[in-house]
């Protein structure tokens, strides 16, 4: 039968396995999964086949795909890996842009110059608001 016996009975055994992320899109967990077994730490996503069947349709977290340690003593280290990503994801403040004006560098998340007080165009962050000029 089709869908029987993918990988997901691994899963099955799991049930002392610390869960580290779970998100219903699995391109994001998928993600986590390869940074993490990167470093060397086994992981295992669970509900990943009911992604493949299309029954991520249903917005149900139980059954978005989640990413579970197969070992609980990485858990620490890997949540601190998912961490790390995160923020690193998140900030686009360690940019640094030329001011147009004056060619002052600025942090990237300066609206305005710091040398000369003209405003600042990050291209590289999308557009925040919609400010008509
Ligand atoms: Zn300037």
């Amino acid at each position: 039968m089709i869908g029987d016996g993918v990988d997901g009975e691994t899963c099955a055994l799991s049930s002392g396995m610390k869960e580290l992320f779970r998100e219903q899109d699995y391109t994001k967990v998928g993600y986590f999964q390869s940074v993490i077994e990167a470093e060397g730490i086994a992981t295992i996503v669970r509900n990943k086949h009911l992604t493949m069947s299309g029954l991520t349709e249903i917005p149900i977290p139980e059954f978005f795909p989640a990413l579970c340690v197969v070992d609980d003593t990485d858990y620490p280290r890997a949540m601190e890996i998912i961490r790390h990503q995160i923020t690193e994801n998140s900030k686009g403040a360690d940019l640094e842009i030329e001011c147009p004006a004056c060619s002052e560098i600025n942090p990237g998340n300066f609206d305005i110059c710091w040398s000369c007080g003209k405003t600042i165009v990050n291209s590289d962050l999308p557009a925040g608001g919609g400010e008509s000029v």
